[in-house]
């Protein structure tokens, strides 16, 4: 199901425009639009989910689907040593678009620290 509101929907459905990496029946993968690193995109199911936090066992195929990707598509964006992937989750984890959303990141060179300590 798409939601109205939601700027990842509206992404899906051509009414913002992004710089899509690619898209299937159930997933859409395209650039971040303020990238950490050389290579940065998000991969995000189609149908609406809000959260990984608010995901359960009725949702592991299409993370799977959505993790599977990430490979093939971090290689063909350049990323041919590793990546990351990162999933802010929820207020503690920072989200700040509940649209689910893998974030794919990498480049040819090694990454900062995953997180600076508090
Ligand atoms: P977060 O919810 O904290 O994982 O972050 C949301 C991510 O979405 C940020 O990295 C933003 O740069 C990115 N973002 C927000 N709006 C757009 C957009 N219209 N196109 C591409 N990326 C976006
Ligand atoms: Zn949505």
């Amino acid at each position: 199901m798409s939601a109205p509101d939601c700027i990842f929907c509206k992404i899906i459905r051509g009414e913002i425009p992004s710089r899509k990496v690619f898209e299937d029946k159930d997933i859409f993968a395209f650039h971040d639009i303020n990238p950490l690193a050389p290579v940065h995109f998000m991969i995000i199911p189609k149908q609406h989910v809000a959260s990984l936090a608010d995901c359960d066992a009725s949702h592991e195929g299409i993370l799977g689907r959505i993790l599977a990707a990430a490979p093939r598509l971090a290689r063909e964006q350049g990323s041919t040593d590793g990546f990351r992937v990162i999933i802010n989750a929820g207020r503690v984890g920072r989200q700040e678009v509940y649209h689910l959303h893998v974030h794919v990141i990498g480049g040819p060179d090694v990454l900062g620290p995953m997180l600076k300590r508090n």
